[in-house]
């Protein structure tokens, strides 16, 4: 089986060559699902679409795609699929080697979009991100995680060639959703830190703008805290465009480093120790917590900040066991060896561990 973790365009860059592959369009807003036909216009797509949707996500908005296609003279099909397992990305690649479409839409959560960037990246086509919750930057980014790869990260993909993000149709979503949206915004500002330490110790490849962009969107979530709450239209929106900001960092950077640093090798190795934890940015919030006091910064702002968007800050709160989240931080470091951070340079046993834990009362 070929497995591409590069979009198959960049492979044998030379490392003196920086390749950037940003979205063409974004439309944020209330209604904004009815703009798809002038988006489809606009980019010249003529031939066959696909939608990747699941079954909540067809109700909720994937009926109104496939509508709004067929008014705009495409051919459409649309392919349930329940997760984003390596199952799944071949069961919508054999659909697209079979229909032959000009672009996949990906309609739903981080797991639909994931299956549908991953599979049109694999089989050449360009695909169309139409996210129906906010629970993490992977609705605008070039990286998809999908299991059975063998590893717990997201790997480089594509990144989409539109972004369609209808307020209205993200409000029918569960608050939680967009809580753990608000941890995996808030946890840039321990990725960048550790970005940093990467080109430091490491000489690897720093971007001062992709990091600017990703500390621009978690400044920006901290400060609109009390607005980004069930209800307010205007807080939901700057969540939705800092995601898609964190997403576009991720292009510019040409990899997930501005955000994704050791708060999400805690939230990955979480996942190992206990697989029904938290949500991905309700675990990174924690871990952003546990991982701004290793770095000796003010980590009690990082955790009341997150206890104003109403996301965890316990094991407890969580659903994970106090020695879970020992154990998964003193795995993290093991998860991703070639991912320099905070957690290389500490190199901390399960009692240091254990410590940085209860002083952050994470654990009791
Ligand atoms: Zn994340």
């Amino acid at each position: 089986m070929k497995l591409y973790y590069e979009h198959p365009s960049v492979t044998g860059l030379p490392s003196t060559h920086h390749y950037m592959q940003l979205p063409r369009e974004v439309i944020v807003g209330n209604g904004a699902l009815s703009r798809i036909p002038e988006v489809v216009k606009r980019l010249n797509i003529k031939g066959p679409a696909l939608i990747i949707a699941g079954q909540t996500s067809r109700q909720i908005a994937g009926n109104t795609v496939h509508k709004l296609l067929v008014e705009a003279d495409l051919i459409v099909d649309m392919l349930l699929v329940e997760a984003a397992t390596i199952r799944d990305v071949l069961r919508i690649e054999e659909a697209i080697a079979d229909l032959k479409p000009k672009i996949l839409f990906g309609v739903g959560g981080g797991t639909k979009i994931d299956a549908a960037k991953l599979s049109s990246a694999h089989q050449g086509i360009p695909f169309i991100s139409v996210p129906t919750t906010l629970s993490h930057d992977g609705i605008a980014s070039p990286l998809a995680s999908v299991k059975g790869f063998g590893k717990p990260y997201s790997a480089m993909s594509q990144a989409p060639l539109a972004i369609i993000a209808d307020t209205e149709v993200i409000s029918l979503a569960p608050w939680r959703f967009a809580v753990s949206g608000c941890g995996d915004v808030i946890s840039k500002f321990t990725a960048v830190r550790d970005w940093r330490l990467g080109h430091d110790e490491k000489g690897e490849y720093y971007g001062e703008y992709a990091a600017s962009l990703a500390l621009m969107s978690a400044t920006l979530v901290e400060k609109s805290a009390s607005e980004i709450q069930k209800g307010n239209e205007e807080g939901t929106r700057i969540l939705l465009e800092a995601l898609i900001s964190c997403g576009v960092a991720m292009s510019i950077a040409g990899s997930s480093r501005p955000c994704s640093g050791s708060e999400h090798l805690f939230s990955h190795a979480l996942n190992v120790v206990n697989p029904n934890g938290a949500m991905h940015g309700e675990q990174c919030g924690v871990g952003s917590i546990l991982m701004t006091y290793l770095w000796g910064q003010n980590w009690r702002k990082v955790r009341d900040t997150l206890k104003k968007l109403g996301a965890p800050t316990t094991a407890a709160e969580m659903g994970v066991k106090d020695r879970e989240v020992v154990k998964a931080l003193e795995l993290a470091r093991t998860i991703r060896p070639d991912r320099h951070t905070v957690l290389q340079k500490l190199n901390m046993d399960y009692s240091a561990c254990e410590k940085a834990a209860k002083a952050t009362e994470v654990i009791s």
